[in-house]
């Protein structure tokens, strides 16, 4: 399997550590407000990704965090700490917020059939382990006290900014706008690993610490949660494009110095779902959730199928008339597929060309898009319907789309609309013959099906509740 590595800069063959196993790390929400379809969509490509990985044949443990302390908002490590501005917002604890959006968080991942990795950990839960990992990285020079907070000294790296040409020019860009310059950095891009001299003053959750009573920076979580669960090598680390730099950049900075090897041998960048008017926002316009899809009769998969569609190393345009063409073809899809009979024997030899085009966009760096061709293709096949099945089903593994349940679903809906026909028509039948207690009787009937009826000049529509 080919797989773009931001590392590098090109395709390279996906070669894990140990043959036939894979440590996968995901940087996980920050739990103050919903995720929006942004986010979810790089949750749906890593999930792709494990998957892929998983029906290519390797043994996969995933693990992700949930950011639920010291996440700033700013680069420069001084901006406002979205947990706070969070739980001010609602008049709540930290902890009630993070509670709260965690199990939103996993409510969506459900719905969009994204499995939950085999690792969750808060970052509240590791604060030992994140002490322990800065107390080395003094030990070993990497890291310095000043005006009460620990930094990590960047001009200890042999290479800094491993992913861009980043320099110090382009910090200052962030300066300029308006965030204020910390004075106790020796380095412009020197970054916080503890805090206990804050601007918050009211700081919610604090520990005990060897440096005093502070709070974690946020980037130190994501190396000290990878190492703890997957060890000293990791081989895939993914994470929306925003993340490379700064926060991965300085995961890489301080594993590697903690360490004293490499860390992490792929990194795998999802590019980011905009808006027609730019960046998507938590806080400016219309907050674009799953939820709201969902009120506005999206079914969540759709929005799976739309992001599917394109291919994750590409920037996406979120639109409602790309959703709706993406709703259609969705639809016609599962049309097709609950069309096919469940009679006859499934043909391996005829569906291993299939699988063997699936396998072939999938390899060449995760192309969904002609993944789903490859599903197009197997509808199109001179095959028995038991074996077109049989690859949906296969394919599905990977795409999640709930394609055999939703044409389950279809062919039961059409028994059941064929049974309210003949209601509404018995009804009908009724009124004409005046037997009015019968048509209405049939009207209840129906409602307690959960079907509402409308008697308009053209005859009686129905609808479901
Ligand atoms: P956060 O909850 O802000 O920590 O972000 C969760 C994940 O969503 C991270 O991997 C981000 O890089 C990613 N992300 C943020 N904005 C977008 C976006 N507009 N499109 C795709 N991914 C995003
Ligand atoms: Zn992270």
């Amino acid at each position: 399997m080919k797989l773009y590595n931001t590392l590098t800069h090109d395709k390279q063959e996906f070669v894990p550590y140990t043959s036939g196993k894979v440590g996968m790390y995901t940087c996980g929400p920050t739990v103050y407000h919903f995720a929006h379809i942004g986010n979810l969509r790089t949750y749906i490509m890593e999930d792709v990704l494990e998957k892929y990985l998983s029906y290519a044949g390797y043994a996969v443990k995933r693990v992700m965090n949930i950011t639920d302390v010291g996440h700033l908002s700013s680069d420069a490590d001084t901006g406002e700490d979205k947990m706070l501005k969070g739980a001010k917002r609602e008049h709540k604890t930290v902890m009630e917020i993070a509670k709260f959006y965690t199990d939103a968080f996993f409510k969506d991942c459900e719905k969009l059939n994204i499995k939950i990795p085999d690792v969750i950990e808060p970052a509240t839960a590791c604060i030992d382990s994140f002490i322990q990992m800065i107390e080395k990285l003094i030990e070993k020079g990497y890291a310095y006290l000043a005006g009460g907070n620990v930094y990590f000294d960047t001009s200890k790296c042999k290479e800094y900014y491993v992913f861009h040409k980043h320099d110090a020019e382009d910090l200052e860009v962030g300066v300029r706008e308006g965030v204020f310059e910390d004075q106790n950095k020796r380095n412009k891009s020197d970054f916080v690993l503890w805090f206990t001299k804050s601007k918050f003053e009211d700081q919610e959750l604090k520990w005990d610490s060897p440096w005093g009573v502070g709070y974690p920076g946020w980037h130190i979580e994501c190396s000290a949660i990878s190492i703890k669960h997957l060890g000293e090598h990791l081989d895939i680390h993914c994470g929306g494009i925003d993340n490379a730099f700064p926060h991965h950049t300085n995961e890489i900075a301080q594993s590697e110095a903690y360490l004293g090897h490499e860390w992490c041998k792929y990194w795998f960048h999802v590019l980011h779902l905009n808006t027609t008017s730019g960046k998507m926002s938590k806080s400016k316009g219309e907050f674009l959730t799953l939820s709201l899809l969902e009120e506005k009769g999206y079914d969540p998969l759709v929005y799976r199928f739309f992001c599917l569609q394109s291919h994750y190393r590409k920037s996406l345009v979120f639109s409602y008339e790309g959703l709706d063409n993406a709703a259609n073809a969705y639809d016609k899809l599962v049309l097709k597929i609950a069309a096919l009979r469940e009679d006859g024997e499934v043909d391996t030899v005829a569906a291993a060309p299939l699988q063997q085009q699936f396998k072939a966009a999938m390899d060449n760096d995760l192309n969904t898009s002609l993944g789903i061709t490859a599903l197009y293709d197997v509808l199109k096949a001179d095959i028995n319907d038991a074996t077109k099945r049989y690859l949906i089903a296969d394919f599905d593994r990977v795409l999640s789309l709930g394609l055999l349940q939703a044409a389950a679903n279809r062919q039961e809906n059409k028994e059941d609309d064929a049974e309210i026909e003949s209601l509404i028509e018995q009804r009908a039948q009724a009124k004409r013959e005046k037997d009015f207690a019968r048509a209405d009787a049939i009207r209840d009937q129906l409602k307690a099906m959960g079907i509402l009826l409308e008697d308009t000049r053209e005859g009686t529509k129905w609808h479901r509740e």
